[in-house]
């Protein structure tokens, strides 16, 4: 029977505990720091035994899985290497990539064979063991960023960890993934922890909070969200999150022009293309129109090719690839 083993039984962790727990058979196993949180994760039937060693949890383990706040990934993947049987998968759900990388690189030069980085796009702004759900990575994406040097046999086992989940998975360059998140998830998160702190450093903000409306409540919800988890994400991903303000605070600063000279129709134009854009993006995910990448993964092995290869590769829906590929099948034919 497989052996599961989550480091951190906060919403990640033990959500996945919650939804392998309702779908599968297998032994589940969770770390703890506090010995409530392990009363908790053993109350609510979610794991089969919690331990307060890491060692002890992973004794066993066939996949193992890192869900604790950025700034704990390094201390603990040290203990989990060490501790790990040989034929253990390992994963983690942080929610940066490069620094996930770069931690590693620190203590085993290269990213091992039997880790596969990962971030489920799923969350809320709850935490802790009480927030799991069983649910929560159902019709949700899950980015898988292996190394070069990963195993392809562990990036399958991750895949099916995930699917089992309910999530779809697809692959992802550890860079980019930065980028991306920081533009769609970590940004947001900045900007609505700023906002609320300002008002909030207003004389006047209980009054402001009383007449704040639908709009405010809906900006602002993330701003509930665990500030230790989003301190060790602004600064794991410092880089490609001061890019994203940079190019913000321009746009703020031209919309703020507009405003002071009583340029309607700069605004008028800014509008209508935030409208369409957000109408677009909905009608993608009501549609349900998911990454190229989740049907064609990224990774592949070429054991033998004696005889030349043949197949069918599509490119990724990107212009810059698309012509290049056209250029090629030109220069051959
Ligand atoms: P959480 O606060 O709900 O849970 C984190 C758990 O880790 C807590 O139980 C905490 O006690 C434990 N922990 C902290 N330091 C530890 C250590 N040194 N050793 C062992 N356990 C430790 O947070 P979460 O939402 O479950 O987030 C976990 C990870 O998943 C983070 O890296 C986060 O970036 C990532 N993530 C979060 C979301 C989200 O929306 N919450 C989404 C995707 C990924």
């Amino acid at each position: 029977m497989t052996c599961f083993a989550t480091i951190g039984l906060g919403l990640i962790g033990a959500s996945c505990c919650a939804g392998l727990r309702a779908r599968t058979d297998w032994q589940i196993r969770g770390f703890a720091r506090s010995e409530a949180t392990r009363q908790e994760a053993l109350a609510r039937g979610l794991v089969d035994a919690s331990f307060d060693s890491i060692e002890a949890t992973i004794a066993d383990a066939d996949i193992i899985l890192i869900a604790v706040p950025m700034g704990q990934f390094a201390a603990v993947f040290d203990v989990v290497a060490r501790a790990r049987k040989s034929h253990a998968v390992v994963t983690d759900a942080g929610s940066t990539k490069g620094s996930v990388i770069r931690d590693i690189e620190v203590s085993l030069e290269r990213v091992p064979a039997w880790f596969v980085p990962g971030h489920p796009i799923a969350g809320s702004e709850r935490s802790g063991v009480e927030a799991a759900n069983p649910d929560l990575y159902v019709n949700h994406q899950v980015i898988l960023t292996p190394a070069a040097t990963t195993d392809i046999a562990a990036v399958e086992t991750v895949t099916r960890l995930w699917q089992c989940l309910g999530a779809s998975v697809s692959h992802m360059d550890a860079t980019r993934h930065d980028e991306v998140l920081a533009l769609t998830s970590h940004l947001p998160h900045v900007l609505a922890f700023n906002l609320v702190h300002a008002l909030s450093d207003d004389d006047e903000h209980l009054d402001i909070f009383r007449y704040a409306a639908g709009g405010f409540r809906d900006f602002t919800r993330i701003a509930a969200s665990d500030p230790t988890m989003w301190r060790d994400i602004s600064l794991a991903n410092r880089h490609a999150l001061l890019h994203g303000l940079d190019r913000y605070t321009e746009r703020l600063a031209e919309m703020r022009d507009a405003i002071a000279s009583g340029d309607a129709e700069w605004l008028m134009r800014s509008f209508e293309r935030a409208r369409t854009a957000r109408q677009l993006f909905s009608s993608l995910s009501e549609q349900g129109v998911r990454p190229v990448a989740e049907i064609h993964p990224s990774v592949f092995q070429v054991t033998e090719a004696k005889t030349g290869l043949c197949g069918e590769i599509r490119v990724p829906g990107d212009k810059s690839i698309s012509h290049r590929s056209i250029m090629l099948g030109a220069l051959a034919a």
